[in-house]
């Protein structure tokens, strides 16, 4: 249960509100155990002794006890009235009042209660998903996001049960139970620690459930993570899933993993069941042998009928408070099992922020001289092969620099070292002169700008997308970005220009449209070095070489990679660097590479686009 109260814990934020509904619930357990006491005298109006009310509150008022706290006060009890019906009848009215009084009480305590457990479970999905964005490029490829995304979702509302069941319910019902036991040990404190007995008994089976349930709350909720990886897979490529006609097949896999998760769910049905009924029946067998032990004291010794029947009422009341705390048990361990998962995510490393950086890393001052590999090597985590082996290469500022090379050669890797998405396995990269590795992470990133083959759009209209990543931009700086990306005329045609929606992905633009916004978006960010990955890869070879030429202005006091797919983009680059398996295979300039470089020929036949094939 560490993990549950460690989260738990973080409910203190909230003190002044705990507080309160700690007030609430023991204004709630106090009323309901005065209106017990009140309800207690009603048996001794009607049986035994058939006091009237005036006479009960007398004799207890006579009690050495009470005389000794209050002094002598016989003549309150003077105060109500001597017949018996209207002793009954006030008494009543103040049972009912009781329960009023304990009812604003109880309202107080659940709605102070609900609000602390849902805003802390508000806080530890921001610290959750902190932690997703933070995460290094290279943990969250190879885990996957999916089980992550299930953790703040489901995993959450779990903790966030436990919360609940933790602060509403069990404080009133853990504080009535131990008062109705105090008072029965008070009355008569032989019969009610027979009825003790029993709860070793019950503690133990209380553990033993909650161990099952949170091993199969475990295993079910790791469950979810495959059921929304499959949904969100579903999801995205909806489109393949229809023209293949594979729905069918899609539903199959859907409803074995519904199945799966539902065995999961069904493991812990049978301890759920049998949880409340074997507690039910061991309390009832306690209270069985307790009332035989009674009813002995009553026949052989002759005790007061009257008193044996309140302690047992206390008893019973007692057992039924304290019977929930079996069901409190099992949802603790099923939350724990939550805990336990959200902790691992709280655990994972993460990228240094700027505010968290270390203190030996210095600002990276504005890129103006050259882009530097030296001797790098890059394994993917759990890879067998590096995706890059020694790497050596240098570019100047201002300059273009084109890398080619068949799929899985290392292309996208190589720029991805740029912005510190990977720290290099081996080698260092250095921005003139600098290794990034001693660079804060923001002073890296502030200066480059991305734009990568699969465009990712965000909920939101046009300029929210364009301006996305970058701070104040007036409208002006926008279609002049948007103007250099080929991207102003289509937008123009849209029915709300650049306020736009584009939905969820922007799955009402076309590929080509998507990619001149995020060329665009990187426009906008005026950065230092742009890193272009088949970028344009979408759009037809007319518009391609438009951006080109817009592009050539903006790229002239910037550094550029572009990995290319087009021999008019590779032509005119000032540098290509030619990738074969992760290694520098050769580097120069079109038609030097083109007379020595034989994988480069067979690229610019078989690879680059629009490459006159007469000329080769
Ligand atoms: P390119 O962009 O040239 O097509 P990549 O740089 O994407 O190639 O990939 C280079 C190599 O690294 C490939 O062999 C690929 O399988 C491998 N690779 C890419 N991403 C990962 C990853 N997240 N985990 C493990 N291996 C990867
Ligand atoms: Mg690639």
């Amino acid at each position: 249960m560490k993990a549950f109260w460690y989260f738990a814990r973080q409910m203190l934020h909230y003190r002044r509100l705990l507080v309160l509904a700690l007030i609430g619930a023991v204004f709630d357990a106090m009323c309901a155990f005065a209106g017990l006491g009140a309800f207690m005298t009603i048996i001794d109006q009607f049986l035994g002794k058939s006091l009237t009310l005036q006479q009960i509150v007398e004799k207890h008022l006579n009690h050495p006890t009470v005389q000794s706290v209050i002094g002598d006060r016989t003549q309150w009890a003077d105060a109500l009235p001597a017949d018996a019906f209207t002793g009954f009848c006030i008494t009543l009215t103040v049972v009912f009042i009781l329960a009023i009084l304990g009812s604003i009480g109880r309202f107080t305590h659940q709605y102070l209660a609900i609000t602390v457990s849902l805003r802390t479970v508000m806080r530890i999905r921001n610290q959750v998903f902190r932690k997703l964005v933070h995460m290094p490029i290279a943990i969250a490829g190879s885990e996957g996001m999916s089980d992550k995304v299930s953790r703040v979702m489901v995993d959450c509302n779990y903790l966030s049960g436990g919360f609940n069941a933790l602060t509403s319910r069990a404080v009133r019902d853990l504080l009535l139970g131990t008062a109705y036991l105090c008072l029965a040990l008070l009355m008569d404190w032989r019969i009610s620690l027979l009825f003790l007995i029993g709860l070793p008994i019950i503690f133990v089976l209380i553990r033993k459930f909650g161990k099952h349930i949170r091993r199969a709350g475990r295993r079910a909720l790791g469950q979810y993570g495959v059921m929304i990886q499959s949904l969100n897979e579903v999801s995205q490529s909806l489109r393949v899933v229809k023209v293949h006609e594979s729905e069918g097949y899609e539903r199959r896999r859907f409803n074995v993993i519904n199945k799966r998760l539902l065995a999961e769910q069904l493991r812990a049905r049978v301890v759920r069941a049998i949880s409340s009924p074997v507690l039910d029946t061991i309390a009832l067998a306690g209270l069985i042998g307790v009332a035989i032990a009674a009813a002995w004291l009553i026949f052989e010794q002759g005790l007061a009928g009257e008193q044996v029947v309140k302690v047992l009422v206390a008893l019973g009341l007692a057992g039924a408070q304290l019977k929930t705390l079996g069901r409190l048990s099992n949802d603790l361990h099923e939350s724990d099992a939550a805990a336990g998962r959200i902790r691992q995510v709280l655990d994972t490393t993460v990228e240094p922020s700027a505010r968290s950086g270390q203190s030996d890393q210095h600002r990276l001052p504005r890129h103006r001289s050259t882009v530097a590999f030296h001797n790098v090597t890059y394994t993917y985590p759990g890879a067998a092969q590096p995706a890059l082996q020694q790497i050596d290469l240098s570019v100047t500022h201002g300059t273009v620099c084109a890398i080619v090379g068949g799929n899985g050669s290392g292309k996208s890797t190589l720029l991805g070292l740029i912005p510190r998405l990977y720290d290099p396995t081996d080698g260092r990269v250095a921005v003139d002169g600098v290794d990034l590795a001693d660079c804060t992470l923001r002073s890296i990133r502030r200066q480059m700008a991305m734009v990568t083959q699969s465009t990712v759009l965000f909920d939101g209209t046009i300029a929210d997308n364009i301006s996305y990543g970058s701070r104040h931009v007036s409208r002006q700086q926008l279609t002049d970005a948007a103007k250099l990306a080929r991207a102003h005329e289509f937008i123009d045609g849209l029915p709300d220009s650049y306020d736009t929606d584009i939905g969820e992905w922007g799955e009402r633009l076309s590929g080509g449209q998507r990619q001149r916004l995020a060329i665009a978006r990187a426009i906008l960010r005026d950065p230092a070095i742009l890193l272009l990955d088949e970028a344009t890869s979408q759009i037809d070879a007319d518009s391609e070489s438009h951006i080109n030429e817009a592009l050539a202005q903006f790229t002239a006091n910037r550094t550029t990679f572009v990995v290319a797919h087009r021999l008019s983009t590779v032509i005119h680059a000032d540098m290509i660097v030619v990738l074969e398996a992760g290694r520098i295979g050769a580097t120069g300039k079109h038609n030097d590479l083109l007379a020595r470089s034989p994988v480069y020929q067979l690229l610019c036949r078989t690879q680059l686009q629009d490459a006159p094939r007469d000329s080769l």
